[in-house]
């Protein structure tokens, strides 16, 4: 019987845009197409022999948990500790998103030979589509805080060169940044290709959402009318210090700085549809996730993290990196807390509710208890995918989104909100 490929992810909207099926596809048929503000996979069906290699490592149709008691603690997955941190160099912290240190520990294990590379991003220039690719010892050296590698880049990133290496260097030890659907498919692709898995560091950033391409044109549009943008920091402490504001650079202009408001508004338009499904904020499948310290506890203007360590390889890494750091104890709860899980485990039902729509007994977050009924969540989803529309489209008609914007604006009339709710409660008891 014919495979499936990944027409099936693109189809139901559920492409996180990763590059693993592009990267691992033996007959080099994938490329890219342009929709809605996504790169996704396009198959050329004249070379596809039909194999499902790439549909068998992509994490965009459906991610598994191991269950671990509730749903809270199924998505903060297993933990070996957890610490607030931050770099010892001053340099190195300044230039990075939160403490630097996933910049620290690439810097280190690469520096002390105990891996060969590290695949990371190397621009902040958004007209093309963000792909990581490797950096070696040599390279990163003292040099590390003046690459283009440090900060965080909220865009769809490709890890086709990663794949596409792994299968002709099958014994180099590497180094791998991500966020959680990107972790997954690495770890999907390494075990198809029978590579060692003990030979590779996985690095997750938590990651709550990333954006669609389409929201460069909206920022320019909005903030820089009059000139291109050359590079965008989503996050650059110069100005007031951690979290950061965002910075741009406008061709042949000064670079200025716009608040961290704007870039969080920017979010409820131009999301890609899968990351609403997603409940893997805490990238459980890496060796190490960090993320932004929210705790409340240890936190500063130079910034800082949140460390949760995960397997003995995160332990290992740890250990080599761990003099170059400042390392402070926090519970794993206050941890949940910080990253708001309960709030992100809506996304659950959302994911319920789609794969409803799609069929197939499919199961976008598989082994996750589920506490409460999807159905209470069917007015909140709609109203989401309404403003995703309006940002998926904004490189065709712009003025969906001022439609848009204007209607969430809205102040809601009380007594009309009154009548709906007791409407749909009435509903609801009826079922
Ligand atoms: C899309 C996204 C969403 C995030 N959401 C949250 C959140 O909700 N809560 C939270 O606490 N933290 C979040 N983070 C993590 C946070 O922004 C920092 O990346 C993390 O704390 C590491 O900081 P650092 O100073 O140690 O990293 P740095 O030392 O600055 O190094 C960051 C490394 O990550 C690589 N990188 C950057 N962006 C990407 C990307 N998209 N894909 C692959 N590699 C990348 C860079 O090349 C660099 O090597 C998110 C990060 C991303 C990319
Ligand atoms: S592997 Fe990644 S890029 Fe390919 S279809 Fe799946 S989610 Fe999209
Ligand atoms: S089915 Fe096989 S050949 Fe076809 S696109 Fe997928 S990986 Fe490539
Ligand atoms: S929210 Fe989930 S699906 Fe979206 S980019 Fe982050 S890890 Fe991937």
């Amino acid at each position: 019987m014919e495979q499936e490929t990944v027409y099936t992810t693109v189809q139901a909207g559920l492409c996180c845009g990763c590059g693993i099926c592009k990267g691992i596809c033996p007959k080099g048929c994938i490329s890219w197409d342009k929709q809605n503000g996504l790169y996704v996979p396009k198959i050329d069906e004249k070379f596809c022999i039909g194999c499902g290699l790439c549909v068998s490592v992509c994490p965009g149709l459906g991610q598994n948990y191991e269950t671990a008691g509730t749903a809270a603690d199924t998505v903060t997955g297993s933990v070996l500790g957890c610490f607030n941190a931050w770099s010892k160099d001053s340099a190195l912290r300044n230039v990075s998103a939160s403490g630097g240190v996933v910049s620290t520990i690439i810097r280190e294990l690469l520096t002390s030979g105990v891996y060969d590379g590290a695949f990371c991003l190397d621009s902040y220039d958004y007209r093309d589509q963000l792909k990581t690719r490797l950096y070696t010892t040599e390279e990163v050296g003292t040099r590390w805080n003046e690459s283009n590698a440090p900060k965080s880049r909220y865009l769809p990133v490709s890890h086709e060169k990663a794949i596409m290496y792994i299968k002709t260097h099958r014994n180099t030890r590497l180094i791998f940044v991500g966020t959680s659907c990107a972790i997954r498919g690495l770890q999907a692709a390494i075990k198809k290709l029978n590579l060692e898995r003990t030979q590779y560091l996985f690095i997750g950033l938590f990651c709550d959402k990333v954006f669609n391409y389409n929201v460069i044109s909206y920022f320019e549009d909005t903030y820089s009318p009059d000139a291109p943008l050359e590079a965008l920091h989503f996050k650059n402490k110069e100005s007031g210090g951690w979290p950061g504001d965002m910075k741009f650079f406008p061709k042949d202009g000064k670079p200025f700085y716009r608040p961290l408001a704007d870039r969080t508004k920017a979010k409820a338009y131009f999301v890609p549809e899968r990351c609403i499904y997603c409940v893997d904020k805490l990238n459980v499948c890496a060796d190490i996730s960090l993320g932004d310290n929210y705790t409340g506890k240890d936190e500063s203007k130079l910034g800082s993290n949140s460390v949760i360590i995960r397997t003995q390889i995160g332990v290992s890494a740890w250990a080599a990196a761990k003099d170059l750091l400042e390392i402070r104890d926090i519970c794993i709860e206050e941890i949940q807390q910080a990253q708001a899980l309960d709030w992100r485990l809506d996304n659950l039902y959302f994911g319920d509710l789609k794969a409803e729509q799609i069929g197939n007994g499919l199961d976008l977050n598989d082994g996750v208890p589920r506490e409460k009924e999807p159905e209470l969540f069917t007015q909140d989803l709609k109203n989401g995918l309404k403003k995703l529309r309006a940002g998926a489209v904004y490189d065709i008609n712009s003025t969906e989104l001022q439609k848009q914007i204007r209607k969430d604006n809205k102040k809601p009339n009380p007594a009309v909100k009154f009548v709906k709710r007791c409407y749909s409660y009435i509903k609801r008891r009826i079922k």
